[in-house]
């Protein structure tokens, strides 16, 4: 799990400016959901695993 988690973060690094508010909504996404599934998320293109329980990762989860 902590290895999906670090290379999760790694892959996700747009910007600067937009880094430490996405880091930080993402962490806490996954820290509420427990983690990830082992399925990808839903969203056609996007390539993030989604979370537990639902089908989205934490940057498409609304
Ligand atoms: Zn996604």
């Amino acid at each position: 799990m902590d290895r999906e988690y670090n290379y999760a973060f790694k892959t996700e690094v747009p910007t600067l400016s937009a880094f430490d508010f996405k880091k930080a909504n993402f962490d806490l996404e996954v820290h509420k959901h427990g983690g990830f599934s082992n399925d990808t998320c839903m969203i056609l293109g996007c390539e993030q695993k989604a979370l537990k329980g639902i089908a989205f990762c934490p940057n498409h989860k609304l």
